[in-house]
């Protein structure tokens, strides 16, 4: 009961309390399965565009239930993050990702692993440490990977800049992701240490035949050019889009029509496919 109201509480919610039973449910759910590590990467191949070679892929984790299935991130995310859940299941997803993807390099595969990082972890007392650690556990030469970052890691601008100086010196790459949804996007982007920046999906779905993606594309391409970054598109489902994006000076991309994010089993035969 919240302590606002006129008489001093507000009127019992029935649709509140049922989320949020639900939410208590799968908050224990959530605790249990990072306990037992419930859970799997898939591996989405990022390619280069105009040669279809495969560069490298991005980790997404998935929920393996044992009564409910797969549950998809979007769905677990925000609340490990709520709960600070997210550090111990993203140091997890940093350590299985680097082991995995040097275990691809031992096979002689060199290509570079994009991890997703939340806001929370940047602000994690001893993030870096634990990154330089997780690399020294797994054997990983840092240049083969990448932490994708969204904007929202930069409400202390300061304090976020400063740990990503601190990560690239280590030698791992920062990408920043869903870029152009953000409100100031543009005007930030020159002080960041970012080195790719990740178009968002928004912009490729109509990229082929809409003048303003176009030119939002060719905005940030110039944009990334002249500050010395790369530029990967995500989501693309259509040749359409490859064409349009190459059009536009985007040489990288991401998405299904390349390929879905595969388990690690799908990702070896699609490695030998290569
Ligand atoms: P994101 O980082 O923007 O990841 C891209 C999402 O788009 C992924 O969804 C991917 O499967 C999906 N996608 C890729 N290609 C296409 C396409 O061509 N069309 C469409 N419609 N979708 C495509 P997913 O795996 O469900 O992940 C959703 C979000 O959950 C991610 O968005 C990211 O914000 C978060 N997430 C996933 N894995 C992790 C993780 O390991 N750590 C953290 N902190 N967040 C994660
Ligand atoms: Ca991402
Ligand atoms: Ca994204
Ligand atoms: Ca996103």
């Amino acid at each position: 009961v919240k302590s606002r109201g006129r008489n001093g509480f507000d009127f019992f919610d029935p649709t509140m309390e049922a989320k949020s039973l639900e939410r208590i449910l799968l908050e224990n759910e959530l605790r249990k399965a990072i306990e037992q590590k419930h859970f799997q990467i898939y591996y989405q191949p990022k390619m280069d565009i105009s040669t279809g070679k495969l560069t490298g892929m991005e980790a997404l984790v998935r929920w393996m239930h044992p009564e409910l299935g797969v549950i998809p991130p979007n769905r677990f995310i925000p609340i490990a993050e709520e709960t600070g859940m997210i550090l111990p299941l993203g140091e997890w997803i940093l350590h299985e990702a680097c082991r995995q993807n040097k275990e691809w390099h031992d096979q002689g595969f060199e290509l570079k692993v994009s991890v997703n990082l939340s806001a929370r972890q940047i602000y994690q007392k001893d993030l870096v440490a634990m990154i330089r650690q997780t690399l020294t556990e797994t054997g990983l030469d840092p240049k083969w990977l990448e932490l994708e970052i969204t904007e929202s890691i930069f409400v202390k601008m300061e304090e976020a800049t400063c740990v990503l100086q601190q990560i690239r010196e280590e030698g791992i790459q920062i990408s920043i992701d869903d870029f152009g949804t953000g409100y100031s996007s543009f005007s930030y982007i020159k002080s960041l240490p970012v080195d790719t920046i990740k178009i968002d999906a928004s912009f490729i779905r109509d990229v082929h035949h809409n003048q303003e993606s176009q030119a939002i594309v060719k905005a940030i391409v110039t944009i990334a050019e002249s500050l010395n970054m790369n530029v990967i598109a995500e989501g693309i489902e259509l040749s359409d889009q490859v064409e349009a994006l190459q059009q536009n000076g985007c040489g990288l991309g991401q998405g299904y029509l390349f390929s879905k994010p595969l388990a690690k089993s799908d990702f070896d035969e699609y490695l030998r496919m290569q």
